[in-house]
């Protein structure tokens, strides 16, 4: 029986070596009490619930925690659902996957571990605190947590348009197809091959997973926006739209949760949304860089002489994030409200950080 002092104390040593990035002293504290509590049952608990509580929250803060600090977080949410002992996964394995998974993320100033972390949160408060967690078996959500977390695996910082103008490697194996998104599955396969996180799971079990995980991540192309937002449209409109039962039905729902939190930071408090828009700005104007030196368009509203002018930057952050919310994130947040009542509170951040966005645009 996998508990939640065996698998703080087999994680014990991450508490050990804090080489903090950003630290919140909140934070710390935390983790040094649940360090000097590891044989204390009822303490721990506690302090177990009291991170629960925090990763369930819409207003957690991604950018006050270590790599390692991500890992645990990960093993919690697991814990949560208990989803050692209901799918009898090895908690070595796993923690080996996740060490793999955080060295497969590039450094890039968004596409990193931190923001495959901030969606895999988001999909938990989704299905915790937005009773989402409803509608899926303990397998499901499984496939949920590791899609989430793997979706950007190996992410090398620039778009699947960069990969297919620059002939990169990528773009011919994959044909020029969800470029990207083809290589994150493939990695996250090459990640659960190497530690056999799943190997004793029966070959329909397997299926299902791959099945089940590659459609998650490909439903995070953006290109695929417009279909997954028609196929939850038929859905609703149909007279089954209140079940959820059927394989279509789940895939379908697994395909939208995680395409929704990968686009929601527009969605979070101001200052964590505007903080996630610089970084992918960042991101944008390296790419544009990239591109003026080859010599071929530039993809993004952003020239390379951008980088050293802050006021420009944040103004055109400002109407790139509007815009991105007004084109994708609010649709399809007002579509799922409709089906699921309880997420609708996350909408009024959204028009609270259009009216940030229009005083800075202004
Ligand atoms: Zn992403």
């Amino acid at each position: 029986m996998i508990s939640i002092k065996s698998t703080f104390v087999n994680f014990n040593h991450i508490f050990q070596s804090k080489k903090k990035i950003k630290s919140d002293p909140k934070e710390i504290n935390l983790f040094s009490k649940i360090n000097n509590n590891i044989t204390n049952n009822t303490k721990l608990t506690m302090l177990y619930e009291q991170l629960i509580q925090g990763l369930k929250s819409w207003e957690y803060n991604p950018f006050v925690q270590t790599e390692q600090e991500i890992i645990y977080k990960f093993q919690s949410m697991f814990l949560y659902y208990d989803l050692y002992n209901e799918l009898n996964i090895n908690v070595d394995r796993l923690y080996e996957f996740l060490i793999m998974v955080k060295d497969s993320y590039h450094k890039n100033p968004y596409h990193n571990l931190i923001h495959a972390f901030d969606v895999t949160q988001t999909l938990f408060c989704y299905l915790a605190n937005m009773k989402m967690d409803q509608y899926f078996s303990k397998f499901e959500i499984f496939v949920l947590l590791i899609s989430s977390l793997s979706h950007d695996l190996s992410h090398p910082g620039v778009s699947n348009n960069f990969l297919i103008q620059t002939s990169n490697e990528l773009a011919k194996q994959y044909n020029q197809i969800s470029v990207l998104e083809n290589h994150h599955i493939s990695t996250m396969y090459k990640l659960l091959h190497k530690s056999k996180v799943i190997s004793h799971f029966t070959p329909k079990q397997k299926k299902l997973f791959k099945y089940l995980s590659s459609n998650a991540i490909f439903a995070t192309d953006l290109c695929n926006h417009n279909s997954i937002v028609e196929r939850l449209q038929s859905k609703l409109n149909s007279d089954q739209c209140n079940i959820w039962s059927s394989l279509a039905d789940k895939s379908l729902l697994i395909d939208v949760l995680v395409h929704t939190c990968d686009i929601s930071n527009v969605a979070k408090p101001f200052q964590v949304s505007k903080e996630w828009t610089m970084l992918i700005s960042n991101e944008f104007i390296q790419q544009a860089h990239m591109e003026k030196k080859i010599g071929i368009p530039l993809s993004y509203n952003f020239d390379d002489h951008d980088s050293t002018n802050s006021e420009e930057i944040l103004k055109k952050s400002a109407v790139n994030s509007v815009n991105f919310i007004n084109t994708f994130c609010e649709p399809l947040l007002q579509l799922i409200s409709r089906a699921f009542p309880e997420t609708t509170p996350v909408l009024d951040y959204i028009e609270i950080n259009k009216l940030n966005w229009y005083e800075i645009i202004e």
